[in-house]
């Protein structure tokens, strides 16, 4: 028994309220409490945190995060779930708050003002990346992410040097943080249901953060590198040193970008933060 068994099952809470889900806001809802729920546990959140949610929609993981006694900040761009997820925000007794917001507009430093924070969510696949992005290079320092992405992503996150999947993205979760495919989920857990297998990644991130002129290093050397992905480093990284750079980082400018870990990454990264 929870302080949410009152309230109507989230499939009859959109129907009541007239919502039908917007293509246009990357909306695939999970409806299915014991899904939202497996999540839940899967980000083992300890009981000091509050949670970021980015995207409650009708509030099925919402629900699951509050039953664990947490607090919860979600975060939705989508104005029609306002009526609806404030009957959740009244059966949460002050621990669920309600922003309506672009979350990559968001500044969750200012808004957490100190208190340790994670992040929770099933992510609109239209913005995932470029918010974790934001939140593995921006000062908001969240202890751990648990979200949910399209497959594709996940295996774009989690890839190692020599893998088909790796990349940018790879390169930045590896220098940022530790990061673990925790579960997959297939389309028709969603509704509507998309095109692709979507799975779930929980990142943690790293003690030390890399200072900002490295991970603007980073972030160019691995733009060059991996925009020109089948050219030798001697080529792919011309505009920016090309030789010289593969040089000292003690790399040698044949190899290609796929074959560089993220050590050789950040040799690259502080060779050309030194020279600029
Ligand atoms: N959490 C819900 C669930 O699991 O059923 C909904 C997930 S749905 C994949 C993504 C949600 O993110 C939608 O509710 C959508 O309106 C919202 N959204 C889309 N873009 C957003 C943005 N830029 N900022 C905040 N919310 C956004």
């Amino acid at each position: 028994m929870t302080a949410f068994d009152h309230l109507p099952p989230l499939r009859e809470s959109l129907a009541a309220h007239g919502l039908m889900a917007n293509k246009g806001f990357g909306q695939h809802f999970l409806l299915d409490l014991n899904i939202t729920r497996k999540i839940v546990k899967l980000a083992d959140l300890s009981p000091d945190l509050t949670v970021i949610e980015v995207g409650p929609g009708p509030g099925g993981l919402t629900r699951a995060l509050l039953e664990t006694g947490a607090r919860v900040i979600a975060v939705e761009k989508d104005e029609r779930f306002r009526p609806l997820l404030n009957d959740l925000a009244d059966a949460a007794n002050g621990r669920l708050t309600l922003i309506f917001d672009d979350a990559l507009k968001v500044d969750e430093k200012r808004l957490l003002n100190g208190v340790p924070a994670a992040v929770v969510s099933n992510l609109p696949y239209n913005v995932g990346t470029a918010l974790l992005i934001k939140w593995l290079t921006g000062p908001f320092r969240p202890e751990s992410l648990t979200l949910m992405f399209q497959r594709e992503v996940v295996d774009r996150i989690v890839a190692g040097a020599n893998d088909e999947a790796y990349g940018r993205l790879a390169v930045l979760a590896a220098a940022t943080a530790s990061a673990r495919r925790v579960m997959d989920v297939p389309a028709q857990a969603f509704t509507p249901p998309p095109n692709v297998t979507s799975a779930v990644v929980r990142l943690v991130p790293t003690d030390a953060p890399l200072p900002t002129d490295l991970l603007d290093a980073l972030q160019r050397v691995t733009a060059a590198a991996f925009g020109q992905r089948r050219k030798m480093l001697r080529s792919s990284l011309k505009a920016i040193g090309g030789e010289s750079l593969c040089q000292a980082a003690g790399l040698s400018a044949d190899r290609r970008a796929e074959t560089i870990d993220l050590s050789g990454f950040l040799r690259l990264a502080r060779a050309l933060s030194d020279k600029t």
